[in-house]
Formats: C-alpha cells, sequence, structure tokens
C-alpha cells in the first residue's frame, strides 16, 4: 500500500483513528478496486455495471436484448452476457475479498445503447436475425428527446426486467463460486416509488432463490437503492420498507433538484460562482442547503422506518472534503469516491469527526 510508507502512512493511520465514516470506493474493474483497496478503500460503494458493456461484442448483444422484439430474441442476447457478467463480478469479489461490494444494476441512459450509424444496425440484424429496416423502426420507436430524464434506470428493468434478473443470477453465481462468499448489496438505480423499489427486489429475490437452490448452498445479500430523485428522497419511509440502504447519487440528485443538466451545466456554471448565485459548482460541492436537505430529510425517514438501514453517498461529491464533512453531520455510514480520491476521503472523514466531536 503506497501511502502507507512514511510520513504520509502515519498521518493515515492517526485520520482513520479518528474517523467515523466508512470509506468505500466507485470501481468496476478489478484493477480500479485493486488500486481503491491500495489506497485504504473499505469496500466498494458504487459498480456501475454500464460500464461493463461497452465492449463491442457485449453492445451488440445489449442492443439485441432491446430491439428483439421477443423473449426469445432477449434470452439468446442474455445467454450470451451471463457468463461475461458472472466473470466481471467474480473477479472483483476476489479482489475485494469479503469487504462489502454494492453493485448497482444497469442504468444506462437509454440513447448510449442504441444502435446510430448502418454497421452498428447491420450487426444487430445479424445477431438478432431481424430485418435492418424493421429494426430502424424498432429504434426510432425508443429514441427520447430527454435521455437523462426518459427510460433509464430502474425504468429499463421495469420494461426489460430479464436484464436486472440477468445481472442479478451472475452475481449470485459469481458469489456462491467463491471460497470467501461476500456480502453483495444490489443497489437499483433512479427509484422514484417504493412499488418500483419492490418489483426489482421480486426479479432479484428470485434470482437469488433460483441460484441457490441449483448450488445447494446460500449466501446474504442486500438489496436497496439510490437516492437520486426529489420524490425518493420525501417518500423515502415508505421506500425504506423495501430497500435495506440507500445510496446518496448525489449527481442526478443535484441534476433534478436544480433542475440543472450535469452535463450541460458548464456552460453557465462558472458565471453563476462568479456572481455569488452559488457558492461553488454544486455538482463538486454539494449544494448543502437545498440538496442537503434531501439528504437529510432521506435520513431521518429512512433510520424511522428501518433504524439500522445503511446509508451512504456514490456521488462524486463522496471525494470532496467540504461535502464530506455534510455527511458526517447527516450521520451517513460510509462515502464513496473515485479510487484515487480515498485518501483524500479518509482524511476529509477524520477531520470531519473531530470538528464535530
Ligand atoms: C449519481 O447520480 O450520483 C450516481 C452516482 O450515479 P451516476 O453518476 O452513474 O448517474
Ligand atoms: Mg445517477
Amino acid at each position: 500500500q503506497p501511502e502507507l510508507v512514511g510520513d504520509f502512512g502515519t498521518l493515515m493511520v492517526w485520520a482513520d483513528a479518528a474517523r467515523r465514516m466508512k470509506v468505500r470506493a466507485n470501481a468496476e474493474t478489478p484493477l480500479d478496486a485493486q488500486t481503491a483497496r491500495d489506497f485504504g478503500a473499505e469496500g466498494i460503494g458504487l459498480c456501475r455495471t454500464e460500464h461493463m458493456f461497452f465492449d463491442a461484442a457485449r453492445i451488440t448483444a445489449v442492443r439485441q436484448m432491446i430491439l428483439a422484439d421477443d423473449e426469445k430474441g432477449r434470452r439468446v442476447a442474455l445467454d450470451r452476457l451471463l457468463p461475461e457478467q458472472r466473470k466481471d463480478f467474480a473477479a472483483i469479489f476476489e479482489v475485494m475479498a469479503g469487504l462489502p461490494v454494492t453493485i448497482r444494476l444497469l442504468d444506462p441512459p437509454l440513447h448510449e445503447f442504441l444502435p446510430h450509424r448502418e454497421e452498428e444496425f447491420a450487426e444487430v440484424a445479424e445477431a438478432a436475425g431481424v430485418g435492418i429496416e424493421t429494426l430502424k423502426q424498432r429504434a426510432n420507436e425508443l429514441h427520447e428527446f430527454n435521455p437523462m430524464l426518459g427510460h433509464r434506470g430502474c425504468r429499463l428493468g421495469v420494461t426489460y426486467p430479464e436484464i436486472y434478473e440477468m445481472q442479478a443470477r451472475a452475481i449470485f453465481e459469481a458469489a456462491c463460486s467463491l471460497a470467501v462468499a461476500p456480502v453483495p448489496e444490489i443497489m437499483i438505480p433512479l427509484v422514484g416509488t417504493r412499488r418500483e423499489l419492490e418489483l426489482m427486489k421480486e426479479v432479484v429475490d428470485k434470482a437469488a432463490e433460483a441460484v441457490f437452490a441449483e448450488q445447494g448452498k446460500r449466501i446474504d445479500y442486500l438489496v436497496g437503492t439510490m437516492i437520486e430523485l426529489p420524490r425518493a428522497a420525501l417518500m423515502a419511509d415508505e421506500i425504506a420498507e423495501v430497500g435495506a440502504f440507500f445510496s446518496f447519487g448525489t449527481n442526478d440528485l443535484t441534476q433534478t433538484t436544480l433542475g440543472v443538466s450535469r452535463d450541460d451545466a458548464a456552460r453557465f456554471l462558472t458565471h453563476y460562482v462568479d456572481k455569488g448565485i452559488y457558492a461553488r459548482d454544486p455538482f463538486v460541492s454539494l449544494d448543502v442547503e437545498g440538496v442537503g436537505q434531501l439528504i437529510e430529510i432521506a435520513a431521518t425517514k429512512g433510520r424511522k422506518t428501518r433504524p439500522d438501514i445503511k446509508l451512504g453517498i456514490c456521488g462524486e461529491h463522496g471525494g470532496d472534503p467540504a461535502s464530506i464533512e455534510f455527511c458526517e453531520k447527516t450521520g451517513l455510514d460510509y462515502v464513496s469516491a473515485s479510487p484515487y480520491r480515498v485518501p483524500i476521503a479518509r482524511l476529509a472523514a477524520a477531520q470531519a469527526a473531530l470538528r464535530k466531536a
């Protein structure tokens, strides 16, 4: 562990003794997971599974899955993806060696997965055995004007539960195959209502039971949700009846609370900061007055329903010292940051705990 060397290492040991919150990392490859561990991460707080699908062969299978017009076509694509996902998860679990791993089920903006170029349509047409014109028509029907507010997150899981079922199966098969079984924390994205989470949890639980019966072995796991929509924060008491943990997705929660696109904000945000409208870039440092209030509401309501609910943050703010101080004040259990920010997060969590004391 490079940071455990010399004075920096000593400082980190002091920081770890002083902090209350755990520090996890956002990672979706074994390499990132290893880097995170080298920097002292105590688990993975966000494994974004959509990043696992950008490989050319896989994306064709996902496109086939979305554009296939029947269950059989979807199955063929998913059966191709299952062994690869099983390997993805097993590799990460192995690196993390029993530490908690939060895996978020697929959360793509749909437009990133739809074919656009002629050769992309040709590949899917061949894989799916469907004519190119039919595929183009289907892709056209799925076109969205506002993909970030559209068919993404668990909305995709509601429409195509087979995708989440395949991913859950891959997670359980991977976990059951290891000598040190991890406790996977399966996270559902972009939930806004209790019923959405309930439906998705049913899919996960069903996959778990099927795998446990096949393997003659059971493992513990949790199902929880991202809190990244204001509605989810406001309805957190109901949502906590179903979910065992909340992870605050403050990138989307900032976007949806401020009504500012996270992808386009750069054009005017500097003016807003220069003129004192925002104290800092709210996508870097948490808007404590607005977004922070929603986090506090969700934490309070979630705990009221489920006193032992696990609370964390996995938006970019999880690696920002000022936001980490807010997380300590709110009593979150952990922050999750990108691997290279883990040491900063350890230090910031310690400073926040000392200041609070
Ligand atoms: C978030 O919205 O804060 C989050 C962590 O998810 P993503 O950035 O992948 O939307
Ligand atoms: Mg999000």
